[in-house]
This record gives structure tokens, C-alpha cells and sequence, in this order.
């Protein structure tokens, strides 16, 4: 593999991991805001619905207080004790009933110091019976008892003119607690009735006040919202001076199996992982790349060595046609015992190097050149007829010749002689054996000659 390729490869490894992990990071955030949008419109639905439960149910109320007022105190004013006979089948803490201006005709529990006084000044809720429509309390304080109640107050007109008819209720007493712990049914979820003064009028838990509720109380009448880790969502109540509140965690709904940051870093320890894996492979091969050179290549001359040679002699005959023009030749150097005596043994051996260098230059691009073995060595000329190998040998052994080797200040004069053969499409043993025998005619004939088999 070469150093761009791989440099190609880690490039886009790395590329990729970052797309990944950019693709994960959109996804996630985009399951969460989906989901989180999911939840905010739930929520909001649930208190919607919830908002409309409590005004109808507040709406019955007070048609049915209106119905028993118009039949049972319509003709004239009752005496104490049918008045609380009324009043018993409210369920209620206590009740009045009012003359067109608002003084107390019936009071019940009775409070005879109370009749014919005014309480129009004390409570907003019966004025505005007196003025002609039904009307729901915040959480005030009893008339009668010193305890918060809620009350109700509807108008009707009786023989003797408009009157006004008022029950008042203990907030924990009515369906609307029950109403709020149903409305969602989720721990940790906090659902509260506040009036226009941000009185608690009734919530789901007996908790009397959380900071949830203060969330809701600085709200506008009708908005939702995130806030920290909570949802929540306001809706005012129709014919009421409440407004209903819900508020949840969002991990009652929406519990990620991690967060987001998480899985990025998981993605990025793979991703390291798989490169680390990468790198030890790019190094393994760059490893076993070496050890091939170093099995195929003459260490002193850097040429193919005499295995490499034949493998790839032998490749080129077995893919050869009859009629390719192949030529081997087999080429020793001169008295290469006598350089060694004479200059030494590192002479010897940079002359071997010169050698092999000055033969590859003479040769073609697309032929090949190995060590035999000792001062031998062997080239393999494709394409070559006759004549053309004839001429590359002379121009191999010319190259040799034609200067001596400088080598520690000596100048060795260096010679080989070539022994070429032309294939005939036999196998190769045969043929390097005709480029050998060639050889040894060249040597007889006197060195530094080729000789054509
Ligand atoms: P001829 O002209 O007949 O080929 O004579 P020669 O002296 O070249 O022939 P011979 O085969 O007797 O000698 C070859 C010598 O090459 C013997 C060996 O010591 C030497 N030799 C072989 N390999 C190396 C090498 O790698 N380095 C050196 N310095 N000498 C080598
Ligand atoms: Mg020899
Ligand atoms: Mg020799």
C-alpha cells in the first residue's frame, strides 16, 4: 500500500467517524425535542380537559342551587329552621340568602345577630350574584365559621323580588380533589386549582404548597412551558376565577437510557478503537511488506536476488508464447578472485556494487536483472530478437569496461564476460543451462567477450 493511499484510507476513517458522530448528536437531539414536543402537547391537553371537568362541574352546581332556590325559597321568606332544612342537602358549611340589596334574610348554621345586615362589602362574589349573575368565590373566609370555604352564589327572583342564594363549601370536601389526583395519574406530577389570588383551592396531593405551584402562580392564565427539568401548563377555568395548573417532571414520561453526551463518547472510544485497529494493521503490513524485500533482494547490490530472479523468469515463460523473443544472459565478472586477493575483500564487494549498478543502466526499462550468486548474475531481456540481444550484451559489458572502479584510492579495471541465449520454448533450467555454456565460451574466448549460444 502506498504512503498516499493510506494516508487516502485514515483520512476517510476519520471523516466518516466524524460524520457519524455528528449524524448521532442530530438524531438524539431530535428524539428528545420530538418527544419532549409530545409531552408538552399531552400535557397541555390533559389540563385543557381538566379546566373544562371543573367548570362543568361548578356549572351544576349552580343550576342546581338556582333550581332549589327557585322551588323551595321562591314564595316567601323561610323561618330558620326550613331554611336549614334547604341548606341540608347541599352538603355545605354554611348558606345565606339574600334580599335585592344584599342584607341577610337566612343564615345558616343560624347566627340571629347576622340577619338583616349587610356582608355585600365583605364578599366580591355576592355582589356580583346581587347584580344579577351566578358567582363562584375565591377561597374566602367563612360568614359564619372562621374557616376557608369556597362559595357559590346565584341570583333568582322570588315573589318578593330578586334574591340571592349562597352555599358555601370546604374545599376538601368536594369532588375536585378527587377530580385533580385522576386528571394525571403520574408520580411526581403536581395538579393545583389556584383562585385570582393564588389561593390553593384544591390539588391533587395534601401537600399544601410546592414550588411548583409558585411556578404556576407567576404564570399567565393560559401558557406552557419548560422550566429546569418540568413541564408546565395553565388553563383559567370558564365561569370560575381559578385557573388549573399541571405541572411534571419530564423523566416521568421521557427517561433517556443516557444522555446524549454518552453516546458521543461511546462513539468516539469505538472509533479510536477501530483506529488503533487500523494503524496496528497498516503496521503489520508495512512489516511483512519488509520482510518480502528483504527475502526477494540482494542485500550488497540491491538486485533482485537469484530467487526472485527465477520466479520471475519463470512467471514470463509459463504466460510466453512459442514465438515471444526471450534471451537470457548469464554474465561473470573477470578474475574476481584475483580483485579480492589483490585489493581485498570490501574492494571486492564495491566493485560487485558498481558492477551491478553500471549493467541495470545499460539495460532496458522492462528487462530484468538479478543476482545469481557470488560475481554472477543474470538478466532477462523481453522482446529482444537475436541482433537486439546481441547489441544489449555488448552494451552490458561495454558499461562494465569502459571506466575502472575508484575505490579507496585504487582503480580496480573490471571486466565480465556474457553468455547469452535465445529461448527456443524450452523449460527454464534448459535455458539458463545454454546461457551458462555460452559463458564458459566467452571465458575461453579470452574474457570481457560475449558469446551467443
Ligand atoms: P573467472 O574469470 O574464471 O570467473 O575467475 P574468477 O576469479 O572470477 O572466478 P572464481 O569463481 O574462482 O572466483 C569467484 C570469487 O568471487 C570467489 C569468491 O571468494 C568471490 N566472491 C563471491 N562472492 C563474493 C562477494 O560477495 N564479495 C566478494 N568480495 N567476493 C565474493
Ligand atoms: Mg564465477
Ligand atoms: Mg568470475
Amino acid at each position: 500500500m502506498s504512503e498516499r493511499r493510506t494516508w487516502a484510507i485514515r483520512t476517510a476513517f476519520v471523516l466518516f467517524w466524524a460524520l457519524a458522530v455528528a449524524g448521532m448528536w442530530f438524531f438524539l437531539s431530535n428524539v428528545r425535542a420530538n418527544s419532549e414536543q409530545g409531552l408538552q402537547e399531552r400535557t397541555d391537553a390533559r389540563t385543557t380537559l381538566s379546566a373544562r371537568f371543573v367548570s362543568d362541574y361548578m356549572l351544576e352546581v349552580e343550576q342546581l342551587q338556582t333550581q332549589h332556590a327557585e322551588a323551595q325559597l321562591g314564595t316567601r321568606a323561610p323561618s330558620a329552621a326550613s331554611f336549614e332544612r334547604v341548606v341540608a342537602g347541599f352538603d355545605s358549611e354554611a348558606a345565606l340568602l339574600l334580599d335585592a340589596r344584599g342584607k341577610v334574610l337566612a343564615i345558616a348554621p343560624r347566627s340571629p345577630r347576622q340577619i338583616g345586615t349587610s356582608l355585600v362589602d365583605q364578599y366580591d362574589h355576592l355582589r356580583g350574584a346581587i347584580n344579577g349573575s351566578p358567582r363562584i368565590s375565591d377561597v374566602v373566609e367563612s360568614a359564619v365559621r372562621n374557616e376557608p370555604v369556597i362559595a357559590v352564589a346565584v341570583p333568582f327572583d322570588s315573589a318578593a323580588g330578586r334574591r340571592v342564594f349562597s352555599v358555601a363549601y370546604d374545599p376538601n370536601s368536594t369532588p375536585l380533589r378527587t377530580l385533580l389526583k385522576n386528571t394525571t395519574p403520574i408520580t411526581g406530577a403536581r395538579v393545583v386549582l389556584l383562585d385570582s389570588k393564588n389561593q390553593i383551592v384544591a390539588a391533587n396531593t395534601t401537600q399544601t404548597e410546592t414550588p411548583d405551584d409558585a411556578r404556576i402562580s407567576s404564570s399567565r392564565a393560559a401558557s406552557s412551558g419548560v422550566v429546569g427539568n418540568n413541564y408546565f401548563s395553565v388553563q383559567p377555568v370558564r365561569g370560575t376565577p381559578w385557573r388549573i395548573g399541571i405541572t411534571l417532571p419530564t423523566t416521568a414520561l421521557y427517561e433517556p437510557l443516557a444522555p446524549g453526551w454518552v453516546w458521543v463518547a461511546v462513539l468516539v472510544m469505538f472509533g479510536l478503537i477501530l483506529m488503533a485497529t487500523l494503524l496496528l494493521i497498516d503496521r503489520l503490513s508495512v512489516g511483512r511488506r519488509r520482510m518480502s524485500r528483504l527475502a526477494h533482494t540482494d542485500e550488497l547490490t540491491q538486485l533482485p536476488n537469484r530467487l526472485a530472479t527465477t520466479g520471475a523468469l519463470e512467471r514470463r515463460l509459463r504466460l510466453a508464447l512459442s514465438e515471444d523473443a526471450i534471451a537470457v544472459l548469464m554474465i561473470d565478472v573477470d578474475h574476481f578472485k584475483s580483485i579480492n586477493d589483490e585489493f581485498g575483500h570490501h574492494v571486492g564487494d564495491a566493485v560487485l556494487r558498481e558492477t551491478a549498478s553500471r549493467m541495470r543502466a545499460a539495460l532496458r526499462g522492462q528487462d530484468e536483472l538479478g543476482r545469481w550468486g557470488g560475481e554472477e548474475f543474470l538478466a532477462v531481456l523481453f522482446g529482444a530478437g537475436p541482433d537486439e540481444a546481441k547489441l544489449i550484451s555488448e552494451r552490458l559489458r561495454e558499461a562494465v569496461a569502459t571506466a575502472p572502479v575508484d575505490c579507496d584510492d585504487e582503480r580496480v579495471i573490471v571486466t565480465v564476460s556474457v553468455g547469452c541465449a535465445l529461448w527456443n520454448g524450452e523449460q527454464l533450467d534448459a535455458l539458463v543451462n545454454r546461457a551458462d555454456a555460452a559463458l564458459y565460451e566467452a571465458k575461453r574466448g579470452g574474457r570481457n567477450v560475449v558469446a551467443v549460444a
